[in-house]
């Protein structure tokens, strides 16, 4: 299918922008030049915004109102040629600006027709940029922190750390470590962990080490407690649904508000429809680490088009598009059987963002060439390395789908996945201004948080203009 798409003129947005004219007041806004650190992710841009000479004309709030200008906007799943307004980190319905308020902007930013759509959210991220999240250390607080801003340059604002299985120990001593909190300058914002494993199948452990692989056996949803030590930050549980005692395990984590996900597992269709209807609703990264598909029995991979789905529970799967873990008519069979549901995911490791070449990574030897980060001096393959942008071009140029349906498998799939959309992974009116900013490639150029830019790519540093009149 052609890449190239039109970008329809929505009626009201023809109005609104007749509306929308500078008003006098809006002054030039002479936009700080971007930090050494931002152009490169790793470090925080500031805030752009000027404090303002006088208070603005605005009957609600007094808080500065940010209008983007010149953009196509991911709303309603359709890129619309509309301006997006921002004001107090969440966006604005500008109609109710300006028939109700009189509102107007005070800052103005000339998009020069990039696309805007919500923050990506990963879901599965086990590290990057040399850092491991299984790693035991007592300052993966700092780690955490690094990657967290580095994820900025990749259209990320906000994650879910992920944890491989592990010894009980290094639970203990990492999970209070990582705690939920929100993104901005310094990073994207941490939605709680993502704890794959240690409850899943030896026949498809993958590369987790085998000797730390538990069950549910002795006392089960205690077992459970007892490895992770507390599920404060927890998010995500990924559990393998045919062990003994997974059914009343995974009702006691989703009252708890804890999302379960079935992978590393053997199960057949019965087992995986059986933990859906105790509450189950992700499958992680399909097609891997699970039994392949079969006519007489699918497996995990049949819930995708299951008639034994509860009314009102949406499954969700993450994959890894990155164009090396999953073929791409594998991907295109997914995304046909059930589109809604597909989540992109990285499940980075620690080599993602480091450059070609060989580096040493706790005990390994990682040799990264391209796409591949294989075991040094083999043609093993050690994991992911692509960034959730690079994943969302290749579904898109792959899949055969929209550039819309490739934009919400990165943000409004797993907002809904982990029951945000009220927050994130929209741009509806209320909900919170994380945004990527991206050419007609999807190539990221800026990434904002609650509505403050938080990074901004070199080569279009001088792009974005500020300012109007
Ligand atoms: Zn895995």
């Amino acid at each position: 299918m052609s890449r190239q798409r039109a970008f329809p003129d929505t009626g009201s947005a023809g109005i609104l922008q007749r509306l929308a004219r500078p008003s006098p007041k809006a002054r030039h806004v002479t936009q700080r030049s971007p930090d050494r650190w931002s152009c490169d992710g790793s470090g925080a841009a500031g805030n752009f915004l000027l404090p303002l000479k006088m208070p603005s004309n605005k009957s609600v709030s007094d808080a500065p109102i940010t209008q983007f200008l010149n953009c196509h906007i991911l709303k309603d799943h359709t890129l619309q040629r509309e301006d997006l307004w921002v004001r107090e980190g969440k966006i604005l319905n500008p109609e109710k600006l300006f028939f109700d308020e009189k509102g107007y902007a005070d800052v103005q930013i000339d998009c020069k027709g990039s696309i805007i759509a919500p923050g990506f959210i990963d879901a599965q991220i086990n590290g990057g940029y040399g850092i491991d999240f299984s790693s035991a250390t007592d300052d993966m607080k700092c780690g955490v922190s690094m990657v967290a801003r580095r994820l900025l340059s990749t259209g990320v604002t906000s994650f879910c750390p992920t944890l491989v299985t592990s010894p009980v120990s290094v639970y203990h001593q990492v999970i209070p470590q990582i705690e939920v909190q929100d993104g901005g300058p310094k990073g994207a914002g941490i939605l709680g962990l993502h704890l794959e494993g240690p409850f899943i199948s030896k026949e498809k452990k993958g590369a987790h080490p085998e000797q730390y692989l538990q069950t549910f056996e002795k006392h089960g949803f205690q077992d459970l407690l007892d490895t992770y030590g507390s599920l404060d930050n927890v998010r995500i549980v990924t559990l393998a649904p045919e062990l003994n005692r997974s059914e009343e395990v995974i009702r006691e984590l989703v009252r708890r508000g804890i999302c379960v996900s079935l992978g590393h597992s053997v199960s057949n269709l019965a087992q995986a429809e059986a933990a859906v209807k105790q509450g189950a609703t992700f499958i992680t990264h399909l097609f891997n680490a699970m039994l392949p598909f079969h006519h007489r029995d699918p497996g995990i991979v049949g819930l995708l088009t299951s008639n034994e789905i509860p009314a009102g529970q949406s499954i969700f799967y993450g994959m890894i598009a990155d164009g090396i873990h999953t073929n791409p008519a594998a991907l295109r069979i997914a995304y046909r059987a059930h589109p809604t549901g597909l989540v992109l995911v990285t499940d980075a490791i620690m080599a993602m963002g480091l450059p070609a070449g060989r580096h040493t990574l706790g005990q390994q030897v990682i040799e990264i060439d391209g796409l591949h980060a294989y075991v040094a001096g083999t043609k093993t393959l050690s994991g992911s390395i692509a960034t959730m942008d690079m994943c969302v071009r290749h579904l898109w140029q792959v899949a055969g789908c929209s550039m819309e349906h490739a934009l919400e498998a990165a943000s409004l799939h797993p907002a809904e996945l982990l029951g945000i959309s009220q927050t994130k992974g929209t741009l509806e009116y209320g909900t919170d201004a994380d945004l990527v900013l991206m050419d007609k490639e999807l190539n990221v150029k800026a990434t904002y948080i609650a509505g403050e830019w938080v990074w901004k790519h070199c080569k279009v540093a001088n792009e974005l203009e500020m300012g109007s009149e």
